[in-house]
């Protein structure tokens, strides 16, 4: 049986060089490469006539040669060649650049297949760069060809040749991953056709039934996995808190009253610290909507039943925001509460270290300083993990690894439709805030074209006048049809400095301008935020790396430059970062009046809605969630083939699939799951679900 894992090196055609350029795109194995799936296809199976040829589109004609080729230099470094080709209908030219080894390739008087982009000015038609084949042929024409994200140092055609070679290598070997049974009561196409046919489609159908079986092997293996670890988690005996220590004693002393919405997690919470299950509970709600303070009630429930407590936050500036709140409200209770961060002093930490081995502390807040080794709780009760998308699964276990089994909350401002929360975080129960406190001043939005500039700019000189705080985020580089992360982020660091210097420079040269950006180190980000924060910078430009959470009250303007470029959860997200204060907030959109019928629907909805819940909704109509499940900012698994907008219906009826698997055959121990049994193995392996 052929061995998967084995090295990509072994598929003919890769060398010493190209494996590391597939190395790049995370392809280290015959595995990886047979499942690098393609981003989109080209049909060059469309066959026209010169005579029907349209300016701009891309098309096969079948074509014969009437005249030689010509060669033309026609700058240092830029040849062109040139021939004319007829066929029953028409004559068109057609050139190449720089290509001058196609002239022995093709003769006069002989037909070829030509793929390429026509461009059509009154009556001459001309055909650019076109691969071709002798009629015949289908090497470069006549068929679906695979598009993958590449590199510029990996062209198109070695992918393509690399993954055809290994499409040979599994070629009769037994590789089925799926059990028959499942093959035939769900009528998918066994798994080696279905990789030829995804990576070279015969046709749109066999390319659509290939994929449905991918996809439905992705997402089926990915709910057993999920079942299985949430099974797990279900047997371990955990705390029962005390039910004499009541919430409502530290919710009476809070200067608000809670929204209904908290009330109601509250008491999911509560019902879950009192029983013997360790609680593994998600958190979802709006930027904005309160869930700092549930945590800081969960807590007082832990401490005072006789056990400690760790917070986890993804940067200092948000632990050190924490600390702030969790003293306020817990520190008239006697509850004693400390910090713990990189930057702790030896001293300081040596403290914190004994006191919170003895059980003084009770508290103890911070970033990933809470995961070195010697920190040692004394009785670790309850674990809750801020913005958790931020921490991989691996983190998260290894905070919960200092306690016996304690309780666990995750909360995140990540706003999931709940449908898809409920299938996605499988392992995970789930608590959401749908409310956002009262008298919360609505942040007024306004999607704005070029034209408006000085406005805005008039705008925001007058609310830094009256003493409040603007935040500029700058625009994307725009995402190149090659892709190369190195030159992305050289490109990013560019454009925050160029923009910087606008702002500070020429438009606002009284005020204090400074900017952050994702190379600068924490240490560093985190000293210009404190400085934000303390009101010492006016504007702060900065990539999207405003922390999420990041509370700001005297910031009143949030700027968004080139804001129809941005997805609509992250414009929404970044819109939360002001309107946290007493004072009237407001989110400007800027936006360039060309853009995308897209673009403009997202500054439609952003105007009109501030429900995060609605926006998650939209954005997943609007982008076919490539985009939005894509990224590591939302901490969603993510998938190889499967499109949660597009397969939400599959995945419905997969869910389905694999709760009546697990229901006849927990643990997946019985002969015809033996292959389900190894998938989900290999999927555990990896990290999964958050
Ligand atoms: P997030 O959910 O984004 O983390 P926070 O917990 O930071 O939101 O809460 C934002 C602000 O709202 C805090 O200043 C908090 O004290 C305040 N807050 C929380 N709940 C309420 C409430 N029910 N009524 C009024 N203000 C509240
Ligand atoms: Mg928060």
């Amino acid at each position: 049986m052929i061995d998967l894992k084995q090295s990509v090196q072994y598929v003919k055609t890769v060398g010493p060089t190209k494996v590391k350029y597939l190395n790049n795109l995370n392809i280290y194995t015959l595995q990886d490469l047979l499942t690098y799936f393609p981003r989109e296809y080209e049909d060059r199976s469309k066959t026209k006539h010169i005579s029907e040829l349209q300016e701009g589109e891309e098309v096969t004609i079948v074509a014969r040669v009437v005249s030689e080729v010509s060669i033309a230099r026609i700058r240092k470094n830029m040849t062109i060649l040139k021939t004319v080709v007829e066929d029953d209908t028409g004559r068109c030219t057609i050139a190449w650049f720089n290509q001058t080894y196609i002239k022995q390739r093709i003769n006069r008087g002989q037909t070829y297949k030509f793929f390429g982009k026509i461009t059509k000015k009154l009556n001459h038609i001309e055909m650019i760069s076109p691969v071709f084949d002798e009629v015949g042929k289908i090497k470069n024409t006549g068929k679906i060809m695979p598009i993958y994200h590449s590199t510029y140092s990996l062209s198109q055609t070695s992918i393509r040749q690399a993954v055809e070679n290994a499409l040979n290598m599994i070629k009769g070997e037994n590789i089925e991953t799926l059990p028959d049974y499942l093959l035939s009561e769900y009528n998918l196409c066994e798994l080696e056709k279905s990789l030829n046919q995804i990576h070279f489609p015969e046709s749109e159908t066999s390319r659509l039934l290939a994929r449905k079986r991918l996809v439905f092997e992705e997402l089926l293996t990915m709910q057993l996995a999920l079942l299985e670890i949430k099974g797990e988690s279900e047997k371990n005996v955990g705390i029962t808190f005390d039910k004499n220590v009541k919430m409502s004693d530290v919710i009476n002393s809070l200067p608000f009253s809670l929204t209904k919405a908290q009330l109601k997690v509250l008491e999911e919470i509560d019902n879950d610290m009192e029983s013997n299950k360790p609680m593994n509970r998600l958190l979802q709600g709006d930027v904005g909507s309160g869930k700092t303070v549930v945590s800081i009630i969960s807590a007082y429930k832990a401490v005072k039943s006789g056990y400690q407590v760790a917070i986890m936050a993804p940067t200092a500036i948000l632990a050190m925001q924490h600390f702030e709140e969790f003293k306020k409200i817990l520190e008239p209770f006697g509850i004693k509460i400390e910090l713990l961060l990189g930057a702790t002093t030896a001293k300081k930490r040596k403290e914190i270290l004994e006191n919170l081995a003895n059980g003084t502390i009770n508290i103890l807040i911070g970033t990933h300083a809470l995961l070195t080794e010697n920190v040692v709780f004394n009785k670790l009760g309850l674990v809750v993990t801020d913005e958790q998308h931020r921490f991989g699964v691996r983190q998260r276990e290894k905070i919960i690894s200092k306690g016996n089994f304690p309780d666990v909350l995750v909360m995140t401002a990540t706003p999931i439709p709940r449908t898809l929360a409920l299938i996605l975080y499988g392992d995970l129960d789930i608590s959401i805030i749908d409310e956002l406190p009262a008298n919360r001043k609505k942040i007024e939005t306004y999607a704005v074209t070029k034209r408006m500039e000085q406005r805005v700019n008039a705008f925001i000189k007058k609310n830094i006048d009256e003493g409040r705080q603007v935040y500029v985020v700058c625009p994307l580089v725009e995402e190149k049809e090659i892709e190369d992360e190195e030159e992305n982020s050289k490109q990013d660091l560019k454009a925050v400095k160029e923009w910087t210097e606008i702002y500070k420079n020429q438009i606002f040269p009284e005020y204090k301008v400074e900017c952050v950006y994702g190379k600068m180190k924490q240490k560093e980000k985190d000293e210009v935020m404190q400085k934000f924060k303390e009101g010492k910078i006016d504007i702060l430009i900065s990539t999207t790396v405003i922390e999420v959470g990041i509370n700001v009250p005297n910031a009143s303007v949030m700027v968004i430059e080139n804001a129809d470029r941005f997805g609509l959860a992250q414009l929404h997200q970044l819109r939360g970062r002001v309107g946290r204060g007493e004072y009237q907030s407001y989110c400007i959109l800027k936006y360039n009046s060309q853009c995308s019928s897209v673009g403009r629907e997202r500054m439609k909805t952003m105007q009109e809605t501030s429900d995060g819940f609605v926006i998650a909704e939209k954005d997943l109509e609007l982008r076919g969630t490539g985009e939005f499940f894509g990224t590591k900012q939302h901490g969603l698994p993510e998938f190889k083939i499967a499109n949660l907008f597009v397969d939400m219906p599959m995945l419905k009826s997969v869910q389905s699939v694999a709760l009546k698997i697990e229901a006849e055959d927990k643990g997946l121990k019985q002969e015809k799951n033996k292959r389900l049994r190894k998938i989900v193995d290999d999927k555990l392996k990896q990290s999964i679900s958050l």
